[in-house]
């Protein structure tokens, strides 16, 4: 998520302290064989792609490089791996060419900002299934967003072909109404998006955050008949990075770096690149949440970037 850095979203940030402070409480995971979903001596095969991942090109609010992202799920054995940097495409070619060159596939998007009915910044992560998804993104990106500053969603629904739409994380607005539990309302605009983008073509994503959360976005989508997407909003490398993430955020939101679970809060869940083992211990229990990542790797293919790859 990000930030505007004004008074008033300072003051909903404030808000959200309670809630989003609540995550420093969450218990460690337990190792995977005291999963009480999982029958002794049951393996289960990891099967699961990070696809919502910034980079540094989300202005101070990353610290990842494109490279790291790619080391981090080549090292994990991962086949593809999403970039959905903030209202931006600038960091596409050299992750598409760093994909090609580790042999995954690069699914490329962005994080959207819209315009609230609240009159509070939104955000919504779209990817491109095809040439003509990229397309649509590159206009949103540059002449509708220079005229539209945030974006209306209404603009969206003229340019919502080859898209596939991610509720994105406690920030969205999808996660925003359940956290305040507002689950009627959040169903409504699942349904909303549903129509936009297509019945296959929205997910709500489900990110690292107290269980109790998890299980409020899985019961909304189910009540939607929206498909669910394990997530981890990635804003850095690991845990030992949590603290560049914390002067970067810092220095967006002009706020001191004193102040108590800064990141956590700026964050709206999400944080550290997740493993597939990561991933599989915090969502297994909705493991076509898991798929999900599969499957949306599988449908992302865009020939545009075919000459970059092949001289990668
Ligand atoms: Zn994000």
């Amino acid at each position: 998520m990000r930030a505007s850095g004004n008074m008033r979203d300072r003051q909903d940030a404030q808000d959200r302290r309670d809630a989003a402070s609540s995550i420093s409480s969450l218990p460690p995971l337990p190792p995977a064989e005291l999963d009480p979903f999982r029958a002794p001596g049951e393996s289960r095969d990891l099967a699961y792609v990070s696809i919502h991942n910034h980079s540094c090109y989300s202005i101070l609010d990353s610290c990842c490089s494109i490279d790291a992202l790619i080391e981090r799920a080549v090292d994990d054995g991962m086949t593809a791996l999403g970039l959905v940097d903030h209202d931006s495409l600038s960091g596409a070619v050299q992750f598409v060419q760093g994909c090609a060159r580790a042999g995954i596939r690069p699914i490329v998007g962005a994080e959207l900002t819209l315009e609230d009915k609240a009159g509070r910044p939104d955000q919504l992560v779209v990817l491109c299934e095809n040439n003509e998804g990229y397309r649509n993104l590159c206009r949103l990106l540059t002449r509708e967003t220079h005229e539209f500053r945030p974006l209306p969603s209404w603009k969206l629904v003229e340019r919502s072909a080859g898209l596939i739409a991610l509720s994105g994380c406690g920030e969205g607005r999808f996660g925003r109404l359940l956290l305040e539990g507002r689950s009627a309302e959040a169903i409504d605009l699942a349904r909303y998006w549903q129509t936009v983008f297509g019945r296959e073509n929205f997910y709500a994503e489900l990110f690292p955050a107290p269980s109790a959360i998890i299980d409020r976005v899985a019961l909304a989508a189910g009540d939607a008949s929206v498909p669910l997407l394990a997530s981890a909003n990635v804003h850095f490398e690991n845990d030992d990075h949590r603290h560049r993430y914390e002067v970067l955020s810092s220095i967006r939101t002009l706020t001191l770096l004193r102040e108590p679970n800064l990141a956590k809060r700026e964050l709206g869940w999400g944080g550290a690149f997740q493993t597939q083992q990561e991933a599989d211990r915090l969502f297994g229990h909705w493991p076509e949440s898991l798929a999900s990542s599969l499957h949306i790797a599988d449908r992302c293919h865009l020939e545009v970037f075919e000459p970059l790859m092949a001289t990668a």
